[in-house]
């Protein structure tokens, strides 16, 4: 058990600031494990055994809604790398020469370094959406292995694409199906995952009938919604219509692969049309603005209009707040209507995500993401912030917006345990940064040859 005593308790949503009270969080293998039992005042005398922490603020911790953990071992890439004049050359210069160099050697320490980011950023669960196609059976497992070692939570699925083959578009179905069942059957036998599966499809461009059909049933047949990026530039909502004779959204919902647990990543390019079935379908569109102004895609002037805006990275650094802060900034520049507020609310959604996937964990709690609240998940953050302005509840995203950042972070905790405690990582940080600079410099020179 894990007492944080006299911290104000920080709600994204709505933006709350609680008076100083106590925290009791179960540790693993107690009753409530991993969820959060108990709160309010004097709890030291209920519970004399257990961990005692002070600090100044708490919250909860933070969702990264859509990543690519492949691409970690790209920052200063050092390969000789075409110039690329529109976004799809981006993708055949850059993005898929990286993908078919990943074996799961390479993988294993993107996959690392990359949790480990994160949790040092905060966040409690990310949600991945992985590429590999010289080495797609078992990846998952193996981004799984990743995810367990630094003990984050997260969702995760395979790109099914055309693009290398109707074999290679099978072997990504397989791969999300054999994972989605990995996890099942972990969960028949009574262990509770850090991890859930989704169904993974690169993009519409490079997504046939035949396989949207495949994923659609992958879907049904798992119980999972498909993580998919589309609209992400113009060229994705052009091609739909000139191919399909279809808007992206219309086609997806045609093809039965809307709906609750769907993630559609970036969607810049939908249109006005889409907006109703997106939004009635309850579906997520994953927001990534610092990825959309580093490729250059353009902005969407309808964000402000989608029910369900969750924000990622795109596998840019793993700092949700940092994303944030890109997110309001670009929006505001585009004289768009939203404030610093609404992002707020778009990075608690990332909570309902997690809920929609992995929900009541334990039998006694709620299973609710993203709360301080007894029967919760016990995702927290604990900050060291001394703020020179007062912070109140109505002021909480301004201080996100301009103050508060990563470097305020002192520990985390995922599922009870402490992942991070004093700002020293509960995880091997120097291994794992050794190992995947190693691995780096393999993948480069990998690339360099292709
Ligand atoms: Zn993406």
């Amino acid at each position: 058990m894990t007492l944080f005593e006299g911290l104000r308790v920080i709600s994204f949503e709505p933006p709350a600031l609680s008076e100083p009270m106590d925290v009791a969080a179960a540790s693993p293998g107690e009753a409530g494990a991993g969820t959060i039992v108990e709160t309010g005042l004097g709890l030291a005398a209920k519970y004399p055994g257990a961990k005692r922490v002070r600090g100044a603020y708490l919250s909860p911790g933070l969702v990264c809604a859509h990543t690519h953990l492949y691409s970690a071992l790209a920052r200063g890439m050092m390969v000789d790398i075409l110039p690329s004049k529109d976004f799809a050359q981006q993708l055949r210069h850059l993005w898929w020469r990286l993908d078919r160099a990943l074996d799961l050697p390479i993988l294993e320490a993107s996959a690392l370094a990359g949790c480990a980011e994160a949790a040092l950023c905060g966040v409690t669960s990310l949600v991945d959406h992985h590429a590999g196609p010289e080495a797609i059976d078992g990846s998952l497992t193996v981004i799984r292995q990743a995810y367990e070692e630094v003990g984050i939570r997260g969702i995760l699925c395979y790109e099914t694409t055309d693009r290398n083959g109707m074999e290679g578009a099978r072997a990504g179905i397989r791969e999300n199906l054999r994972f989605a069942r990995e996890i099942d059957a972990d969960r028949a036998s009574g262990r509770r995952p850090l991890v859930d599966a989704a169904i993974g499809g690169h993009a519409g461009f490079t997504v046939g009938e035949e396989t949207l059909a495949s994923l659609a049933e992958a879907m049904r047949s798992t119980g999972r919604g498909l993580h998919i990026h589309a609209g992400e530039d113009k060229f994705d909502a052009v091609d739909s219509r000139y191919r399909y004779g279809q808007d992206l959204v219309q086609r997806l919902e045609a093809a039965g692969c809307l709906g609750p647990k769907t993630i559609i990543g970036h969607g810049v390019w939908l249109t006005e049309s889409e907006l109703g079935p997106l939004n009635a379908s309850g579906a997520f569109l994953a927001h990534n603005a610092r990825s959309n102004m580093n490729n250059a895609v353009g902005y969407s002037a309808l964000l402000h209009r989608v029910a369900n805006v969750v924000l990622g990275t795109d596998g840019m650094s793993a700092d949700m707040l940092e994303e944030f802060r890109f997110a309001a900034f670009r929006h505001r520049e585009s004289g768009g209507p939203w404030w610093p507020g609404d992002f707020l609310r778009c990075l608690d959604r990332g909570n309902r995500l997690m809920e929609r996937y992995m929900g009541a964990p334990v039998a006694s709690g709620s299973g609710a993401f993203g709360r301080v609240i007894a029967g919760a998940v016990a995702d927290l953050v604990l900050w060291d912030y001394d703020p020179p302005t007062p912070l109140v509840g109505g002021n909480i995203a301004g201080h996100l917006a301009f103050g508060l950042s990563s470097r305020s972070i002192r520990s985390v905790m995922v599922a009870g345990s402490f992942v991070v405690e004093d700002r020293v990582p509960a995880f091997d940080a120097e291994a794992i940064a050794a190992k995947a600079r190693k691995e780096a410099s393999r993948l480069w020179e990998r690339m360099e040859r292709s």
